[in-house]
């Protein structure tokens, strides 16, 4: 039995809404159970004595050998377009275990990934892969580190066991943390699926826990979609500033919390171009790079049907309302793509030409097949010939005007490097780089590589030599980078 020492603090509101919403069940055990790398930081902040979790057994827990003691264990049901698909989805291969709240009174889902089949596993055996466990463990921390709202991830345990992916791999789960697994597939299902009254118990509950401020308005639903709308502007755009690509925008993969969830097929763009695709089953390039704001907008359009019986009485108004809301995102999300995109040249002021630099400056990128993340990084080291754009007229004359843009504002030269140094991260989570970390780990059980890696990316905007060497640029291979989901 688990003691109060390891710091568990469930509570189980989810498991207070209606049934339909889920299904009650424990993980399935594991063979043998072993942690491969643990977020201590992470543990900290949600109030969890990592010393005394060990003593207890953590590979049990987080291997789903043992409930800790508070927790209500379910899986959720929900629903989603899958590449523009509707289908009936639900958590098939995850278990939330409860919700931890911290000792800063913040409730957290803790979610163990790859525990076993569920009611709503279909086809699919429950289980995961450690290599794509730990991808999500490096790139979802490699994104909190970055400053952009993410799940995170506690910890990896191998199982012991082997899972069947045409060829055999080694099983592993992941304990992910979350503000809550609150998808628009969750309205989707509710709305789809559920009985008189579910819908409004969703709403408000989704209204409790992450918006609490739309409960003073008139209309809380209506609260509601722009507070999501909102949030998800922020989050699409600051993907964007660092060249994310999610791979897989699919509405029961957008959380209603605003933060990034399901690291599957997701990568960091090497060159900028704006048709960039990682995923190999993307053939259409659905959720390339430069499509993720419009495809934002779509899942966004999916939400605001789901809520349109909570809107308004009649119909036709109600979708009058959604449209007109709806519209507000394309604005809110180039306002603050506009803003990261100032800061990442250094620009503190407004001037009406500056989309018109940031956009020639992209175009050339796209051009020249220029490293995105390292050609902000050269110029905010002040080495303009390590953009890969050097010795083209072109960026000399762009060079100039930005220059001449620099000189025009108040701020010292300071301010302005600052503003750069904090907005552009000296590293990311190259993908060759991950992929090394993988082989060592998977192959070899050499998890150092990773360890590494995750530190560095800890600190991406550091700008100090140590971390120079993830700054290499991938090795020519001719051959494009490709991800893989659902392994
Ligand atoms: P994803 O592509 O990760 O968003 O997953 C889509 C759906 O497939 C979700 O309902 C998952 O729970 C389910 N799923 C993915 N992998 C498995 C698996 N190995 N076993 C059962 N269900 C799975
Ligand atoms: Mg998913
Ligand atoms: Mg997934």
């Amino acid at each position: 039995e688990s003691t109060p020492a390891a710091g568990w603090n469930f509570d189980n509101s989810y498991a207070r809404l209606p049934e339909t919403m889920f299904t009650r069940l424990d993980p399935t055990p594991v063979r043998a159970p072993e942690i491969v790398i643990f977020n201590e930081p992470l543990a900290a902040a949600l109030g969890l004595d990592a010393e005394s979790l060990q003593a207890e057994g953590a590979a049990d827990v987080f291997g789903g050998n043992r409930v800790p003691e508070g927790a209500e264990p379910l899986a959720q049901a929900y629903a989603g377009h899958q590449f523009g698909h509707f289908t009936m989805l639900g958590d098939g291969r995850a278990i939330l275990l409860g919700e931890q709240i911290t000792p800063e009174g913040k409730r957290m889902d803790i979610q163990l990934k790859g525990s076993g089949r569920t009611p709503y596993s279909r086809g699919g055996d429950g289980r995961a892969a450690l290599g794509p466990m730990l991808r999500e463990y490096i790139i979802s921390e490699a994104m909190h580190g970055l400053g952009i709202p993410t799940t995170r991830s506690l910890a990896v345990v191998t199982t012991g066991e082997e899972i069947f992916r045409e060829t055999e791999l080694p099983g592993a789960i992941l304990t992910r943390v979350a503000a809550s697994h609150l998808r628009v597939g969750t309205f989707q299902y509710a709305a789809n699926w559920g009985r008189a009254g579910e819908l409004q118990a969703l709403a408000d509950y989704t209204i409790q826990r992450h918006y609490p401020e739309a409960e003073q308005e008139e209309n809380r639903y209506l609260a509601l979609l722009k507070a999501v709308i909102r949030r998800q502007a922020s989050l699409i755009a600051k993907w964007q500033l660092v060249g994310f690509i999610h791979g897989v925008m699919n509405t029961d993969n957008m959380a209603l919390s605003g933060e990034t969830i399901d690291y599957g097929p997701c990568a960091f763009m090497d060159a900028y171009h704006l048709n960039t695709v990682f995923s190999s089953i993307d053939v259409q390039g659905r959720y390339a790079y430069g499509n993720q704001p419009q495809i934002a907008a779509w899942n966004l359009a999916r939400f605001a049907e789901t809520l349109l019986p909570l809107l308004q009485e009649d119909e036709k108004q109600a979708i009058a309302t959604a449209e007109e809301t709806l519209g507000d995102f394309a604005e809110l999300y180039h306002r603050h793509w506009l803003e990261g995109m100032r800061s990442k040249l250094g620009i503190v002021n407004e001037e009406e030409e500056d989309e018109e630099l940031v956009k020639s400056l992209l175009h050339l990128m796209q051009r020249h097949g220029a490293d995105y993340t390292n050609t902000f990084r050269a110029l905010t080291l002040g080495r303009p010939e390590e953009t890969g754009l050097h010795g083209s007229a072109d960026f000399a004359q762009w060079l100039e005007l930005w220059r001449g843009r620099l000189d025009r504002q108040e701020a010292s030269e300071e301010e302005s490097k600052q503003r750069m140094r904090s907005s552009n991260p000296a590293i990311i989570p190259r993908n060759h780089r991950v992929e090394e970390a993988l082989e060592a780990a998977v192959e070899s059980g050499d998890y150092s590589v990773l360890k590494r890696l995750v530190a560095a990316l800890a600190n991406p905007y550091a700008y100090v030599p140590e971390q120079d060497e993830y700054c290499t640029l991938p090795p020519q291979s001719g051959r494009p980078y490709r991800t893989f989901c659902g392994t």
